[in-house]
Parts: C-alpha cells; sequence; structure tokens
C-alpha cells in the first residue's frame, strides 16, 4: 500500500523555487531516505507533507486521503521530528511527552502507558523527572523523538535527526529508527549523511537543488555509476594543474576539485591512468595520493551533479 504520494510538488519563496516538481511515492513499511546538500529544499518537503507549508501548486495524498481535505485524521497518523528541537526546556522528559501526547487527544490512563512507552523506546524512562534543560544533546534529540512517537503513528517523518550530536547518540538514533521501522512503522528520514542514508534506507531520493535528480534502492543508485571509476589525485598545489589537459584525455567524463584533490570521473573500460599521471605530472607539483575511490552515494551524487553533498 502506498502511504504518501506527492505529484508536481512546487514550493517558492518569491522567486527562489525551494521544491520544484517534485512527485514521489513511498510505500507502506518503507525507510525513506531523503539525501541531499543543505538547501536542497528537504526541510521545505516535509514541511508540506505536514501540512506546515502550503505548496504552489501539487497535490499530497497521505493513506490515500489529499491532506487538502482530511487534514485531522491524517494528521493522527502522522509523527514528526523537526530538525529544530521544539521542547519546553524547563519541562521535564515527562511533562513535555505528556504535552504532545495530549495534543494527539491521549487521555488518563492510555496516556500514560503511551508516555512511559516513549519514554522507554528512546531509553529516557530513568529520567523522566529531570528536566530538558538538564539534558545533553543526544538526550534532547531522543526526547524530541519520544514526542513524535508518543500516539504511535502510522508514519514518522524526521528531519535530519542527528544534527549535532555524537556519533554514539546518533548511532542510538539510528537504531531507534530501525526498531520503530521493525515494528511496522513507515519513516521518512532526511539528511546530508550519506551513510546514514546507506545503512538506514530502503529506498533513497537525492535531491539538489529543490529536485528528485534520482530515486532508488542504495544498490539501483550505485548502478548508475557502475559503467564508471573516480580516481582521487592528491597533490600538494593544486594551482598547479593543468585541468584542461586532463579534460582531454580519452575517457574523461568529469573533474571536480576538493581541497587539494583532483577528482577525476572516468569510463571504466578505457585504460588511461598512466595518461592522466602524465597529463597531471609537472616540475611544479608533486602527487600526494593517488586512490580509486570506493562507490557511495557520494560518489554517485558527486557523479550526478558534479559536486559533493557536503561541502
Ligand atoms: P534543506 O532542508 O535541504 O537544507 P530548505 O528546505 O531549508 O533546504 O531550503 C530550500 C531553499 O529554500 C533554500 O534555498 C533556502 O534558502 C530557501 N528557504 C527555506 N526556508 C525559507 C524561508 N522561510 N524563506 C525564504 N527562503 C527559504
Amino acid at each position: 500500500m502506498k502511504v504518501i504520494e506527492i505529484k508536481d510538488l512546487v514550493k517558492k519563496y518569491d522567486d527562489n523555487i525551494a521544491v520544484d516538481n517534485i512527485s514521489l511515492s513511498i510505500e507502506e513499511g518503507e525507510i525513506y531516505g531523503i539525501l541531499g546538500p543543505n538547501g536542497a529544499g528537504k526541510s521545505t518537503a516535509i514541511s508540506l507533507i505536514c501540512s506546515l507549508l502550503f505548496p504552489n501548486s501539487g497535490e499530497i495524498k497521505i493513506l490515500g486521503q489529499d491532506i487538502r481535505k482530511n487534514l485531522k485524521s491524517i494528521k493522527r497518523n502522522i509523527g514528526l521530528v523537526p530538525q529544530n528541537i521544539a521542547l519546553y526546556r524547563n519541562f521535564t522528559a515527562y511533562e513535555n511527552v505528556k504535552f504532545f501526547g495530549e495534543l494527539y487527544g491521549l487521555r488518563g490512563k492510555k496516556l500514560n502507558e503511551a508516555i512511559d512507552n516513549a519514554l522507554e523506546f528512546t531509553e529516557l524512562l530513568d529520567v523522566k523527572k529531570k528536566k530538558a534543560e538538564e539534558f545533553s544533546g543526544g538526550m534532547l534529540r531522543r526526547l524530541n523523538i519520544a514526542c513524535a512517537i508518543v500516539h504511535s503513528p502510522k508514519i514518522l517523518i524526521m528531519d535530519e535527526p542527528t544534527v549535532g550530536i555524537d556519533p554514539q547518540s546518533r548511532n542510538n538514533i539510528m537504531q531507534a529508527v530501525k526498531k520503530l521501522n521493525k515494528k511496522g512503522v513507515t519513516i521518512i528520514y532526511t539528511t546530508h549523511y550519506m551513510e546514514e542514508a546507506e545503512s538506514l534506507c530502503t529506498k533513497i531520493a537525492i535531491v539538489d537543488n529543490g529536485k528528485i535528480i534520482v530515486e532508488g534502492t542504495k544498490d539501483e543508485l550505485k548502478d548508475i555509476v557502475s559503467d564508471k571509476k573516480i580516481l582521487n589525485i592528491g597533490v600538494d598545489n593544486i594551482y598547479n594543474v593543468n585541468l584542461e589537459l586532463l579534460r582531454n584525455v580519452e575517457g574523461v567524463i568529469d573533474i571536480s576539485i576538493d581541497n587539494n584533490n583532483v577528482v577525476i570521473t572516468s569510463s571504466k573500460d578505457v585504460n588511461n591512468l598512466s595518461k592522466i599521471i602524465k597529463e597531471i605530472s609537472n616540475e611544479d607539483l608533486k602527487i600526494n595520493d593517488l586512490a580509486f575511490k570506493e562507490i557511495t552515494l557520494e560518489t554517485v551524487f558527486l557523479s550526478l551533479t558534479g559536486k559533493k553533498i557536503r561541502d
């Protein structure tokens, strides 16, 4: 069953098109990743899906219903973990989750059980009487998630939930996402960390400049570049590299610069390594490093856009 269907969605801020004619559909049980650099339009897309913003045009259906007509009933099925932590710092963990539970209409015994379940799930039950202001960044992120799942939503939307936290807390969150998904929750997960998308997501849309550039499982995405190889050459002074000469080497498709590295995408079938080295070598330049890059989503993004996800 399709839980989310988006058709021709457009959102402009004055002349700036933040979401540029996006269409996608998300099946039940998926962890759907929206991967793209800062400013790609991820948060705007999430705000549109949650009806916090209204589109200029396009259509969004959630669980088969148009959000313009059935917002109230749809909202009960959605949990949102916003990018900016939305908590009351002088409330305890318990009180924060209670506030959100009540917003969703939970009361009495049902509410209390739901709060404890959400806090237990995010490993915060022991500290439920502590105020949020005493929490670390990672704990705040987890409490943010507890608030979003207290009403047991069918769909959980997480907008860059691991920004600015330590690796341990990030792992905890990623484990929690997997566990929720196993319980049947469909998840939409935006990130600019391609490792997160790779390890978590069953399907990934790579976005840039408000557009979906490509969509598929991580293996399908990697297949896009399977006929290419990417060579990374570290040099001591990038300004002494003659890019024009390199561009003319047989098989070279694209060249980009990453700090003091020249990153050359070329066709896999052409044996051009010695020619590349010959063209790059000159007396004013020392090569420090030379390696073929492993194919990752970062490589896919690089090969499709000519730039890195994180600059
Ligand atoms: P992401 O979440 O991928 O970082 P955003 O959706 O926040 O991207 O932003 C997409 C584009 O829309 C960017 O160019 C950003 O500057 C612009 N934008 C986002 N929010 C606003 C706003 N409230 N007013 C004007 N422009 C905005």
